[in-house]
Formats: C-alpha cells, structure tokens, sequence
C-alpha cells in the first residue's frame, strides 16, 4: 500500500506535470486508472482507463482541477496527432528525426510514440506499419509519467520542452527554402 508520504509526493509529481503541459498549451485531462479493481472516479467499477471532464489548455485551470484530483494524466490529441508504432519502425524513425519529434515510449510492449502536427501522416500508412494513429478531439495517451498494467512506466525520450513545445512538422529541403506547401488551404 502506498504510504502517506509516497501518495503525497506523487500527487506533486502529477500537479506539477499537468499545469506543465497545459500551461505550454497541451491539451490534458484527468486520466482515472483502474488499480486493483478500483477506479478513483464516482462510478468506482470502471474497468479500462478513461478520461474525466474536458481537455484543459490553460495552467490555472489546471492546478484547480489536479489540485480537486490528484489522478493521472491523458494528453488528448486535439492539437497534435500521435503515431505508436511497433520497434522496428520506432527506433529507426528515433535516430532519423534526431530529437526534432517529441517521442515518448512504453517500455512494456515496446511502442514507441511520435507527436506529429495534425494530419502529418494517413492512417493507412500507420496502420500498414503495425502503428495505431491517435487523432482527434477524441483521442488521447496516458502522459509519460504514467503506469499502465499494459504498457508499463511510459516515459519521455525526447520531451517536450526539447522542441519548443511544438509537435513534429514535416518539410523537406524544398519546402524549407520555398516554403512549405498549404495542403489545409
Ligand atoms: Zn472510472
């Protein structure tokens, strides 16, 4: 059983990663995890992990509401996309991008994870890799920091705060130089 100490210093540690997050603008949300047949919401018999209340951008509103639930964190994925892909695809897309992608990974079924700008890549082309595509106000990840029966301790390889807060954007030397292309307009 956690101790009084562990529990409050980990209830830091989440207060401290959520205002973190939503004060550069990541969208988060109080993310209750299941543990031990337990959820900490009001239903109490949830069985998967699930998000509680809209995705919070703004730093105060965040402290309000991981100071009322010191739970876990989800990263909803209004403003960026994230790709999980399976090792084979993850660690060599790694080296590629040299600390340019935020990247986080899940050790425990090796996934690894790249925050891309919104619409970077077509879900076919993750799905034909073995990858999943989190996308969408809908969408969200269990925060780095987090543990999941599934997927262990999740943790950042390339955080955030490397790249500026920004997720990953595609160019090449042509659109460097020229400018990128308007594929939205
Ligand atoms: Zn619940």
């Amino acid at each position: 059983m956690f101790d009084r100490l562990t529990h409050r210093r980990h209830a830091q540690r989440v207060f401290e990663r959520a205002t973190r997050y939503a004060a550069n603008g990541w969208p988060v949300a109080p993310l209750a995890v299941p543990r031990h047949g337990v959820c900490p919401c009001d239903l109490g018999d949830c069985v998967d992990p699930h998000l509680v209340g809209e995705p919070i951008r703004n730093g105060f509103l965040a402290a309000g509401a991981w100071r009322a639930c010191p739970w876990d964190i989800a990263l909803v994925t209004a403003d960026f996309d994230v790709v999980d892909l399976p090792p084979e695809y993850g660690a060599l897309l790694n080296q590629l991008l040299k600390a340019t992608c935020p990247t986080a990974m899940a050790p425990a079924r090796r996934r690894w994870w790249f925050f891309l700008a919104p619409g970077s890549i077509s879900p076919d082309q993750v799905s034909q890799a073995g990858g999943v595509l989190h996308s969408g106000a809908d969408g969200w990840v269990p925060a780095p920091g987090t543990v999941l029966d599934g997927s262990g301790r999740i943790r950042w390889l390339v955080h955030p705060h490397l790249t500026a807060w920004q997720p990953y954007e595609r160019r090449d030397p042509i659109d460097l130089v020229l400018g990128a292309p308007n594929f939205r307009g």
